[in-house]
């Protein structure tokens, strides 16, 4: 019979590897995109390329990253990022409710996957504009986070796209999967919209990689809850839920935290969606240098709690709270230098001021009176007698201050003063479908159903509450991998179902 062996819905990164992955297997694949050709790779071709993955020091890097210099390695401390550290980072930042079982599953195959990516000519860099700072003449990495992808997210889709076409994989655009073709027992394919027809892709296997809900206003606002409808989304138009909803529809068990998601400060002018061009950069994640403040002039979190990409997914909820939905964040010229890239890009919302009374004046439906008496506040508190060493938790902190700032405390004291305007920009939904440790997604009744796998966003239970930044591409990675494996062996099975 003249079925495709396995169907991909989406061509993010997670769907690009499960049709890789079921190439090795020697299925035929098909991979269907909602999106034009030209907004394709949906939120991964958004991302920076950071990718989380577990090493035991440069040895492990040199074989992800074989281009490392010798005068990058005696310059640089990667330190090490054990299986065990990875584990125990999902675990604190979930507050232990991540299924155990899958992140074993992610720590155990991040390195071995993105070994098996750059086989497939995907390239890795050291991070250093992002997760390391020069001291001493020497680059130290934290955050568990060395890597990220030679162009970052438009050159992680470009490379992918490129191995998946030479290897047949037929890709089709403007195609929006709707439903899944089910007889009760098995998947056999799926129902799409394609350019105004509706038609059926009968398939042996299907992988659903369509990403979480991030994109659909509605379905924000009933369950994550009120004012989110009013977020700005950093990535994709298209990611609406359609994977998650089709498989609910033949009976999926829905797993993980519907209401929580990915969220991070982000410019207040930004669009409503993603900007290709702009790519990540109306994120603003230099809070740990500085503080953020809200509409009556107050701060309401800790901006040095941890390092940036264990507080960041979690910060943009705090920012949506605040009166407005916005805050301000604020540098003095002492840390200016230290400043991220996206700080600096030409679509800033941004102020300066060479006094503090100025920027108060300046800074867009703030309470002046109470951000001045904040800052003093605040200048008061910090604990001058410890060193600022941005590359470690410094532990120089402010004292008898609500809510503290518990590292890389600074006054804000030497002009000029910089203050950028953040509003609450969501990455991605973090409730999803529920699958097996092999990528199948299990039913309302715990069993797999036949022919169905699921990767990235749209799988539940990985990610409560926060996220450890770098984690979503490695999880799309490693979920992706398994389930085109996965759904090749299971199409090529015999005796075959059709
Ligand atoms: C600005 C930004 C920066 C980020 N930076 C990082 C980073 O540096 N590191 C990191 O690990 N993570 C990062 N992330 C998170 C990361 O993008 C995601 O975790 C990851 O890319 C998700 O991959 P995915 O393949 O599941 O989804 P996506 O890449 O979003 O792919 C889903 C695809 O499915 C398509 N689709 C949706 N519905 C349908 C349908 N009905 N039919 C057919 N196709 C459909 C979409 O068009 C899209 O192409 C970032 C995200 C954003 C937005």
């Amino acid at each position: 019979m003249g079925d495709i062996d396995v169907v991909v819905v989406g061509a993010g990164n997670a769907a690009l590897c499960s049709a890789l992955a079921a190439r090795d297997n020697n299925a035929s694949v098909k991979v269907l995109e909602f999106a034009p050709k030209a907004e394709r790779g949906g939120n991964s071709a958004f991302t920076g390329g950071a990718m989380r993955v577990a090493f035991s020091g440069t040895t492990d890097l040199l074989e992800l990253m074989p281009d490392l210099t010798a005068a990058e390695q005696l310059e640089t401390d990667f330190g090490a990022y054990s299986e065990e550290a990875f584990f125990a980072d999902m675990a604190r930042v979930t507050e232990s409710r991540a299924n155990p079982d899958l992140v074993e599953v992610l720590v155990t195959n991040s390195f071995p996957t993105l070994r098996w990516m750059r086989e497939n000519g995907v390239r890795f860099q050291p991070s250093y504009g992002r997760q390391a700072f020069k001291v001493d003449g020497k680059f130290q990495f934290w955050g568990g986070l060395a890597v990220e992808v030679n162009g970052g997210g438009p050159g992680l889709i470009e490379q992918l796209i490129k191995v998946a076409l030479e290897r047949d994989v037929d890709i089709q655009y403007e195609t929006r999967a709707i439903e899944l073709l089910f007889d009760g027992h098995a998947v056999h394919g799926v129902r799409v919209r394609c350019r105004g027809e509706t038609c059926d892709v009968p398939a042996r296997a299907v992988v659903l990689a369509s990403g979480g809900f991030e994109a659909n206003r509605e379905w924000r606002t009933r369950y994550l809850g009120p004012g989110w409808d009013l977020a700005k989304v950093r990535g994709t138009r298209f990611n609406l839920g359609d994977g998650i909803r089709m498989a609910l529809d033949i009976g999926a068990s829905s797993a993980g935290h519907w209401s929580g998601c990915h969220a991070v400060a982000w410019d207040m002018n930004s669009p409503e969606f993603g900007n290709l061009a702009v790519g990540d950069g109306f994120q603003k994640h230099s809070y740990p240098l500085g503080i953020m403040v809200n509409a009556n002039g107050q701060r309401f979190v800790d901006e040095g709690a941890d390092f940036r990409n264990y507080t960041y997914a979690k910060y943009g909820r705090r920012i949506l709270e605040q009166p407005g939905h916005f805050a301000w964040q604020i540098f003095d010229s002492k840390v200016s230098e230290l400043l991220r890239s996206e700080y600096r890009i030409r679509e800033v919302t941004a102020v300066r001021a060479d006094s503090l009374e100025e920027l108060a004046n300046r800074l867009d439906g703030v309470d002046k009176a109470e951000l001045l008496k904040t800052v003093g506040h605040f200048n008061q508190s910090v604990r001058e007698e410890v060193p600022f060493n941005p590359n470690v938790k410094d532990g120089r902190s402010t004292t008898d201050l609500e809510p503290p700032k518990s590292n890389w405390a600074n006054t804000i004291s030497e002009p000029p003063f910089e203050a950028y305007m953040v509003t609450c920009g969501i990455t991605f939904t973090f409730g999803g479908l529920r699958v097996d440790p092999t990528a199948n997604v299990v039913d309302v009744y715990g069993q797999p159903i036949p022919g169905l796998y699921a990767a990235g966003e749209l799988v539940g239970e990985l990610f409560y509450f926060n996220y450890p930044g770098g984690t979503g591409l490695t999880s799309g990675a490693v979920f992706g991998r398994l389930a085109g494996a996965g759904a090749a062996k299971f199409a090529l099975a015999e005796p075959h179902q059709s």
